[in-house]
Formats: C-alpha cells, sequence, structure tokens
C-alpha cells in the first residue's frame, strides 16, 4: 500500500513548503524508499504557462513537456527524479476535467458539485501517483490554509485518510513562529490559530514544522505541542538554514523524517552520507566568481530559480562560490554594456518572451563575443546571440527575430511553419525534452561527453535554417541539430572561451551534485578568467615581511 504525505502551510505564503516537502522526499528516500512529490495548486489557471513570472516564478519544463510550478524544480532537485505533468495539478485543470466528463455526459441526470465531484477529481489526481513502483507520495497543497480557492483541496485530503485508512496518511503542517523585536519573544499564536483553521476544515496535523529564524527553545515547543495536540516530537523547528541544501539536515536533525515514519509505520534508518557530503561540499566551495544573468524580470530572482541553481550547482563541482549580479537588460544597451559587464567573469542570457530588453541582450551577446567574456545564452539567449552575429558578423542589417520585429528583412528566428496557425496560447509550444546530435569535438560534445543529449524545451521561435549557411559560413558553428538536421538546438564559436548558445533549456535538469554540463563548462571559463585575472591577494607568501624593528632596551 503505497503511503501519503499532505503538506499544508499556514500563516503566510512563501514559507517554504515546497523545500519541506522536497527535503522530506530526501529524508525519505535517503531511508530506501521510492518517493514521488507533486502539487496541487488552487488558482484557476490550467497551468502556469501563460502567468507572467512576476507573478508567479518560473515555469518549470518537465520531460513530458508539462509547464508546471517552480516547486517541481526543488522537488526534481532534492529527489532526484524527473517528475511529469501528472504532478501538478490546478484547480483550473481540475475543472477542466469534471467540466468536460460532464459534457460527455459522464453524470448524466445529475447535479455536478464541487463534493462530490470536484473533490473526487481532486482524490484522483492523487491516486494516480500512488503506482506500484512508488512507497510515499508526497502532495504539497498550495496557498495557505484559510484561502477561500483552499477549501476543496482540504476537504479532499481529509476524505483520503479516511478512503485509503488512517495507518496509511501522515499531514504535516508548516508554520511560522515570528520573533517580535519589541518584547524580544518569539510567538506561537499564529501557529496555533492555523492549526485551529486546519482542525475547523477535519484535519488534525500529526507534525508541525514551525519555520523561524533563530532556534525555538523547547518551552515553546512543549507550548505549541499541547495547545495543537501533536506530540512534542511532531513539533518541528526548521530554523532558517545557510542554504537551501542544508534543510533535509535540519529537519532530519529535528526528527522529522523519524516521526514522519513512525506515523506511517515505515521502518528503516536514513543513510545520510551522500547528501552529508554534498552539503560539505557547498560548505567548502569558496573560489569566488562573479556571473551576471542579463535578464528581463531580474527584480523577481525566482522567474530564474532554475538558471540560478544550475550556476550554483555548477559551482560546487568547481569548488567555486558562485555571486550571481542580477543585470537588467535595459540596462546594457548600447555604451553602457562596458561598464555593466567588464567586472564579471562570465553572463548568462536566459530565456524569456516579449520585445523589452531585447537590444540590451544582443549588445551583452555582442560585448562577450568581442571581449572574450564567456556567455551562456538559454533558449531566447541562443536567439539574441544568433541576432547578434548576423547584425555584427554577417552584417545583415536589423537581423531580428520575426517575435520582435515583424518587419525584419532579416528574421534569423522565425516561426516553423507548423507554429503559425497556432491561436491559442496554453500548452502550444515546443514543450518538453528533445534530443540533439552535437558534433564531434564541438564546445558543447566537450561538455556533455557524448553525442546524442536530450534537454527540455519551451518556445515559439525557432533558428531559421533559411540563414544556417550563411552565418556557419562567417564562423557561426551550428554545433547540436534535431536528428533530422531541420532545427539548429546549439550554436558556438570556435576560438572563444566559452560562447554557446542553446534553444533548451537544460537549467532544469540540473542536479546538486550533477551540474548541468553547459553550466559546469561556463563556470570553468569563468573561473579562468577570474583567477587568470585577479591578483592573488591572499597569498601571504606574496606580500613582503614587515622589516624588524629592534626592540628599544
Ligand atoms: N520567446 C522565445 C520563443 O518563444 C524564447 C522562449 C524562451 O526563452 N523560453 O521562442
Amino acid at each position: 500500500m503505497t503511503k501519503h504525505i499532505f503538506v499544508t502551510g499556514g500563516v503566510t505564503s512563501s514559507l517554504g513548503k515546497g523545500l519541506t516537502a522536497s527535503s522530506l522526499g530526501r529524508l525519505l528516500k535517503c531511508r530506501g524508499l521510492r518517493v514521488t512529490i507533486q502539487k496541487l495548486d488552487p488558482y484557476i489557471n490550467v497551468d502556469p504557462g501563460t502567468m507572467n513570472p512576476f507573478e508567479h516564478g518560473e515555469v518549470f519544463v518537465t520531460d513530458d513537456g508539462g509547464e508546471t510550478d517552480l516547486d517541481l524544480g526543488h522537488y526534481e532537485r532534492f529527489i532526484d527524479e524527473n517528475l511529469s505533468r501528472d504532478s501538478n495539478a490546478t484547480t483550473g485543470s481540475i475543472y477542466q476535467a469534471v467540466l468536460a466528463a460532464e459534457r460527455r455526459g459522464v453524470f448524466l441526470g445529475r447535479t455536478v458539485q464541487v463534493i462530490p465531484h470536484i473533490t473526487d477529481e481532486i482524490k484522483r489526481r492523487i491516486t494516480r501517483l500512488a503506482t506500484d513502483e512508488v512507497d510515499v507520495v508526497i502532495t504539497e497543497v498550495g496557498g495557505t490554509v484559510g484561502d477561500i480557492e483552499i477549501l476543496p483541496f482540504l476537504e479532499a485530503i481529509r476524505q483520503f485518510r479516511k478512503d485509503v485508512g488512517r495507518e496509511n496518511v501522515c499531514y504535516v503542517h508548516v508554520t511560522l513562529v515570528p520573533y517580535l523585536g519589541p518584547s524580544g519573544e518569539q510567538k506561537t499564536k499564529p501557529t496555533q490559530h492555523s492549526v485551529t483553521e486546519l482542525r475547523s476544515r477535519g484535519i488534525q496535523p500529526d507534525a508541525i514544522v514551525c519555520r523561524s529564524d533563530g532556534p525555538i527553545p523547547e518551552s515553546l515547543k512543549l507550548k505549541i505541542s499541547n495547545l495543537c495536540d501533536v506530540p512534542l516530537r511532531g513539533v518541528v523547528n526548521a530554523v532558517d538554514a545557510r542554504h537551501l541544501y542544508e534543510i533535509p539536515l535540519v529537519l532530519h536533525d529535528e526528527g522529522l523524517d523519524d516521526e514522519v515514519c513512525r506515523i506511517l509505520g515505515l521502518a528503516g534508518e536514513a543513510d545520510l552520507s551522500a547528501w552529508e557530503a554534498l552539503v560539505a561540499r557547498v560548505d567548502t566551495s569558496e573560489r569566488p566568481v562573479r556571473i551576471g544573468v542579463i535578464g528581463k524580470y531580474v527584480s523577481l530572482p525566482d522567474a530564474y530559480l532554475s538558471v540560478a541553481e544550475a550556476l550554483h550547482h555548477a559551482g560546487y563541482d568547481h569548488g567555486a562560490r558562485v555571486r550571481i549580479e542580477w543585470i537588467q537588460a535595459e540596462d546594457v544597451e548600447g555604451l553602457l554594456a562596458e561598464q555593466r559587464l567588464r567586472d564579471l567573469d562570465a553572463i548568462v542570457i536566459p530565456g524569456g518572451f516579449g520585445e523589452r530588453g531585447i537590444e540590451g541582450k544582443v549588445t551583452a551577446a555582442g560585448y562577450a563575443r568581442d571581449h572574450d567574456l564567456p556567455c551562456l545564452g538559454l533558449c531566447l539567449g541562443m536567439q539574441v546571440m544568433t541576432i547578434e552575429f548576423a547584425r555584427n558578423v554577417v552584417g545583415l542589417v536589423g537581423a531580428n527575430s520575426s517575435e520582435f520585429d515583424h518587419t525584419s528583412a532579416h528574421k534569423v528566428i522565425d516561426l516553423m511553419d507548423t507554429q503559425r496557425d497556432v491561436v491559442e496560447f496554453g500548452g502550444t509550444m515546443r514543450l518538453g525534452v528533445y534530443p540533439a546530435r552535437l558534433t564531434p569535438g564541438s564546445v558543447v560534445a566537450r561538455a556533455y561527453g557524448r553525442e546524442l543529449v536530450y534537454e527540455r524545451h519551451r518556445h515559439r521561435y525557432e533558428f531559421n535554417p533559411r540563414y544556417r549557411s550563411r552565418l556557419e559560413g562567417a564562423g557561426l558553428v551550428c554545433s547540436g541539430v534535431s536528428p533530422d538536421d531541420r532545427l539548429v538546438e546549439f550554436v558556438e564559436l570556435a576560438g572563444h572561451p566559452f560562447w554557446v548558445g542553446t534553444q533548451a533549456h537544460p537549467e532544469f535538469k540540473s542536479r546538486p551534485d550533477r551540474p548541468s554540463p553547459l553550466f559546469r563548462e561556463l563556470v570553468g571559463a569563468a573561473l579562468q578568467r577570474a583567477e587568470g585575472r585577479r591578483p592573488r591577494l591572499l597569498d601571504l607568501d606574496d606580500i613582503a615581511a614587515p622589516p624588524v624593528v629592534p626592540a628599544r632596551g
């Protein structure tokens, strides 16, 4: 029988429920259990694919082309499993399924209602992940207890325990224990209120994960235990960790996985050695390196969450601490580029949509090409690198993508015929994993150590094959193409330390202990630049010894 853990949140949003679920998933995997995770999101969009990154942060793409919540990225990075679109369900997608069934006559003669039809569909989404290959399904319920939209989800997970048996379900509630400066105290009242709210929906938590910025004393845990009717060992303090990957260790020290396994009747000990080794590597990664991310949504770094994580993973591999400089693309237009980019060790031009900031990204790509600055272009990033090369090396005046300039005489990036007639916005891009054949000996083939690679995609526009031979003739290396040779998936330059663009989003497949090869090579090139250029300030042998002053006698 598959076991189920439901993670809810109270008090405030952005408490790190996703990281708690991910960390718990990792701890269970360390006990040899087979784990999968999903997120139920209470909003009405069918998926986050049509949402503005400012609203929702990054859209995480799964292998099968699901456009999902960014928490799925944390799940994949922590439990090291590739998830699918089934691991993210929204209110919108649930209603869509119920309404489609209603139109097919599935409920003929009956009134379709939130209970039982919507709740049944929610339960079906939970159950479908509980296959024979899975020991534990962790389901994170998005939103905060007390929200209007969350009610059908709480009702569904309440019923679920009755359906599958008490011994197969565990409820974990994540709350905040704030510190109030003026009174110098940590406060449990918000936790009490949010547990009361949860209980009013019929759910008694088995464990409470209390987020706090400083450690919570035993006396406060006891108070929470008494007032919320949770055994003391189920009151777990998730004190702010130094970095994400430390969270599983914090939760383990607090006994969360022991308690959850006790409730679910799961035996075994956690072997944390591999994760501890990762955390030790993170802690000792100290070689400084500065990498600029030239983006459109930089005021909300969550919009580039997987890019940032992939850069950090690459850093750990090199023992380097990557400092990310978030650079607004408009700030590097024209003459401003030199000033903004010259002190960086590398740049990343990430994915994006729409015209704003494009010229700044083109300038940055050109600056990197001219100044041997390592540069990695991701999806839109590769497109602007191609535009830059077409304009400034090949001399195609006004070269552009038809996404930004319909009237351009040289649409070096354009829609493919299959995309031209698409009128819907949701789920209509080239989505999910696609293979690419890499040119033997190229920078990308050496980085991957393979000639056939699979990366995830999310875009409408493509490198225009009509320009391929002209650009190649001028020195652009199309170093990765689709197996049928129709689509250019990777471009690079010979003789540059690292100037590589990919139509894919390799950041989605990066893992803390297995960085994406292109990010690893970018950071390697960045380190060479950083260490070649910087004086060895910290090398004490280089500092002349001070003259010896004879002691006065
Ligand atoms: N806007 C571009 C396209 O649709 C790039 C998309 C992206 O970077 N994900 O092709």
